[in-house]
């Protein structure tokens, strides 16, 4: 397993993570010498062991593919060692650069739509960082933008509709590409179940209106862990596909895997991917430019903002290959070469961030009562339509009135789990303990 070169096609290798196909660490020792014995380029050995060290790149490249010449041997069948060989010839034929890992780069910007600011400079935030994406593309065709939040989306459809529409020009050309397909980036473990099923159906709802398409990847990057549910909820949205990093800030615990098959508690499985530059705050230097091409979270672009795919350094000899590329074209290579990747069952636990489910309790109390409420006023509602009662005028139809503010807006997260800006926390506990009681009681007839 590779790190520090993100979108890279890293794979877990049967054996040597876990999976029971290598018979021996030994064996793989053997391969691993076999292939030394073989380094055409006449290092002396002291340097090849040196060039391929476990933690290079190269280096894990001869483990991989020794690890496949011991499953392929029979030792007792001399008939299955051209097989074998065959992979050595493969791997020492390969020039530096054909060796190298593929940086798929694409622009994001991880806009917290509540953080350390009122709700109202979030939507300033957008405007800003995504005319800068706009003019950007305006000067270089190449360039490609992912963005997430269908509720980000239609704040700037509301305050800025002439740059919504450019935003849709530019989704149509391909360019600007929206991600997630739900309504925020929500916390993942404390909202229902239903909830988080609203958040999947309102946002790929808006993403199909308003661009035409519903999103097939779900992109999460910053929540304090992972609800088992997930998986199943993203496939019931015709979510196959799953991206975060949060999980690389374990304060213990090494997650073992960046590209992996995430399962949840049906059996369902997404394609995961962690981004090995493992945060969203790089700052462009050629060292961080190798981990990764996103941008700074809720700084806006234009301040980190560097535009990679004219820059030169990326054409020298065993920096990694870049190209623009998208999440659809990542994801379809990794769909490709994945026979060999690893699974992952349940929940994926963040160990950091301590505290944030259990702080700040007049929130979660008011989250849980109008998530009980909400339930019971679903039920009332499907029975009164169930017994064809006709509702009353203006009345509508329970469950639908307050999801979106209530359930899907407020379930953003930071907004659910930590508040570090006093005005956010008492906007939160206004809207949960709002009036709304009645109107919600009026739908019911
Ligand atoms: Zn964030």
């Amino acid at each position: 397993r590779s790190r520090g070169h993100v979108w890279s096609r890293v794979r877990s290798i049967p054996g040597v993570v876990g999976q029971e196909v290598m018979s021996g660490a030994g064996q793989c020792v053997s391969a691993v010498l076999f292939l030394l014995s073989h380094w055409p380029v006449g290092l002396p050995s002291s340097a090849s062991s040196q060039l391929l060290g476990e933690g290079e790149q190269r280096g894990y490249q001869a483990l991989f593919t020794a690890n496949e010449m011991v499953n392929l041997c029979e030792p007792t069948n001399p008939s299955s060692f051209p097989a074998a060989r065959s992979l050595a010839q493969k791997f020492f034929s390969q020039r530096n650069g054909e060796s190298q890992h593929t940086v798929h780069a694409m622009g994001h910007c991880h806009i917290d739509s509540a953080w350390l600011w009122p709700y109202e400079e979030t939507i300033r935030k957008c405007a800003r960082s995504w005319v800068t994406v706009i003019r950007l593309m305006e000067k270089n065709p190449h360039m490609v933008f992912t963005c997430s939040q269908a509720q980000q989306f239609d704040w700037v459809k509301s305050w800025y509709p002439g740059l919504f529409s450019q935003i849709q020009h530019y989704v149509k050309k391909g360019q600007f590409i929206p991600v997630g397909g739900t309504w925020v980036e929500m916390d993942g473990n404390l909202p229902s179940g239903e909830s988080m099923v609203r958040q999947f159906l309102e946002g790929q709802r808006f993403f199909k209106q308003e661009f035409g398409n519903y999103c097939k990847e779900f992109w999460l990057p910053d929540t304090f862990g992972y609800s088992a549910q997930l998986p199943q909820l993203m496939q019931g949205s015709g979510i196959t596909r799953f991206l975060t990093q949060k999980l690389s800030w374990n304060l213990v615990n090494t997650f073992p895997h960046n590209t992996f098959f995430w399962e949840g508690l049906d059996g369902s499985q997404v394609l995961t991917h962690f981004p090995p530059g493992n945060s969203y705050e790089m700052k462009g230097k050629v060292e961080d430019a190798v981990n990764t091409t996103t941008c700074g979270r809720s700084q806006g672009v234009s301040q980190y903002w560097l535009y990679f795919i004219d820059c030169n350094v990326f054409l020298i000899v065993s920096n990694p290959r870049v190209q623009m590329s998208s999440p659809d074209r990542l994801f379809s290579e990794l769909e490709a070469d994945s026979s060999l990747l690893c699974t992952w069952t349940g929940e994926l636990f963040l160990e950091l961030h301590n505290g944030t489910y259990t702080t700040q309790a007049q929130i979660k109390l008011g989250n849980r009562q109008c998530e009980t409420l909400l339930h019971d006023v679903e039920v009332a509602s499907s029975l009164a339509l169930s017994t064809k009662l006709e509702l009353g005028e203006g009345m509508t139809y329970g469950f639908s009135i307050y999801l979106t503010e209530l359930f899907i807006v407020l379930h953003r997260h930071r907004t659910v789990t930590t508040w570090y800006f006093r005005p956010i926390l008492n906007h939160s506990l206004a809207w949960y303990f709002r009036p709304f009681l009645s109107l919600v009681f009026q739908t019911i007839p």
